[in-house]
């Protein structure tokens, strides 16, 4: 809730007055969308002097910076418009199920800094966020300087986005409720966003991969598990309680032999994805039909999908044919999430996804063969361009999105006075509606500005 009441400083008056005019002003900077004020009068439809208001505002709060001579038509040359992402940073985490990258980024989510290892989800919450807090621990000392603007992170499994919890996720055991979001908030002084790993990575894509400029477009994961991201009229969409593209539990067939970890049968998952690639590879390899299947197994003692992907890269029959029905079973799901969506692009990513063109090329035979011609008129199916750095791109970008957006923009102004952050903001006029009630400190930026502090006693 913003005070009514005019604060201290005329500027923070102003911001409350105006904050719809500030966010559509800052959003078409930090966006790419507009660099001169005309482009930002027309595409917002905002006066001139409001126009000129709100950069001036923005400028005194350090976040856009105004240089050079863009080119004109005529006339005096518009000075050029640049959101400031230098001037904080953001966290970014992507837990996968077996592995956990984090990264450092500024505000425009362009990273400054990463690490990956293999990790065990199934480890639980407190083994998992420790060794996360460790890695972003060491990417903060070895790019100190910058405050922490916020959190975003992506777990593999279902969350309720309001609250930043693990909803019952299956292969998350002891992440269920789990308070991340509080965790890391009280740990860095700064908000934090907790969401599905598909659509952190749908978010990465769309913000700055292969889907950059596809209003509508799904990122399908394949990994172990099975799920989709929707970016829905350019807007991430998570569905009434962010269970939205959880297509893995879609019945594609009834094979009543197969039950999926979910507890039904047929599931798209338990047929086509990682872990079922793998097993219908050892039951091949155990049936004689594959000669380097059957060596496989017996070397390692289990066969993964990426041990049946090297073996179709160099020529395995059989392994061919398990991708390609896999990629026939996604292609009919992903089918109807065409016809019913009608997106411009799908995107394929995941583990599975890099096993080799075969995979990708059963899926869109399936998808063309099974949709209707109005909706893939104009449809591609690409590969994921980003790979493993989605994740961490798109968890930043969601973070972003938030400080950024309408709702909280006062909170975040307030915190970034005067470019970078000092002690004596006003923010403590602000509170913030979201986050008020969830449990996670966000009263008046002076965490950020603390761990600043420390930063900079580290660092010089
Ligand atoms: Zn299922």
């Amino acid at each position: 809730m913003v005070k009514s009441s005019p604060p201290a400083d005329s500027l923070s008056w102003s911001l409350t007055e105006g904050i719809d005019a500030t966010h559509l002003v800052l959003d078409s900077i930090r966006l790419g969308r507009s660099e001169s004020r005309t482009q930002i009068e027309e595409r917002t439809g905002l006066g001139r002097a409001v126009v000129a208001q709100r950069i001036a505002e923005l400028v005194a709060r350090g976040l856009v910076s105004e240089a050079g001579a863009q080119a004109s038509t005529g006339g005096r040359p518009a000075r050029r418009l640049r959101f400031r992402a230098q001037a904080g940073c953001l966290l970014a985490v992507d837990l996968g199920a077996t592995s956990m990258d984090v990264a450092i980024t500024d505000l425009a989510g362009d990273i400054v800094g990463h690490a990956n290892e293999a990790a065990d989800i199934a480890q639980g919450p407190d083994v998992i966020l420790t060794r996360v807090e460790e890695l972003l621990d060491g990417q903060l000392a070895t790019h100190p300087g910058r405050p922490i603007y916020g959190i975003g992170l992506g777990v593999p499994g279902p969350v309720e986005f309001s609250t930043g919890r693990p909803v019952s996720p299956p292969i998350m055991p002891g992440w269920d409720e789990y308070p991340i979001r509080e965790r890391l908030a009280a740990r860095y002084g700064a908000p934090v966003w907790v969401d599905n790993d598909v659509n952190v990575m749908a978010m990465g894509e769309w913000r700055k991969g292969v889907a950059v400029g596809h209003r509508n477009s799904v990122f399908v994961k394949i990994g172990t598990g099975i799920g989709a991201g929707l970016i829905s009229d350019g807007v991430l969409h998570r569905g009434s309680q962010g269970a939205a593209g959880d297509v893995g539990h879609i019945q594609v067939g009834d094979e009543r032999s197969i039950t999926c970890r979910c507890g039904n049968v047929g599931c798209l998952e338990a047929l086509a994805g990682g872990h079922a690639i793998g097993r219908d590879a050892e039951l091949v390899a155990r049936a004689g039909r594959s000669a380097r299947l059957a060596e496989l197994l017996e070397r390692e003692g289990r066969i993964t999908a990426e041990g049946v992907a090297v073996a179709a890269r160099h020529g395995d029959r059989a392994s061919v044919e398990l991708l390609a029905r896999s990629g026939r079973l996604v292609g009919g799901m992903l089918a109807g999430i065409v016809n019913f969506f009608n997106p411009s692009l799908i995107v394929v990513g995941g583990g599975v996804s890099a096993s080799g063109d075969g995979l990708l090329a059963a899926i869109r035979e399936s998808v063309y063969r099974r949709s209707l011609p109005l909706a893939t008129r104009e449809l591609s199916i690409v590969r994921s361009g980003l790979g493993g750095f989605a994740g961490v791109i798109g968890a930043a970008a969601i973070a972003a999105d938030e400080l950024f957006g309408r709702d909280r923009l006062a909170v975040t102004l307030a915190g970034a006075a005067g470019g970078p952050p000092s002690a004596s903001t006003a923010a403590s006029d602000y509170s913030d509606p979201r986050q008020e009630g969830a449990g996670a400190p966000m009263k008046a930026g002076q965490p950020v500005v603390a761990r600043v502090g420390r930063m900079e006693e580290k660092g010089r």
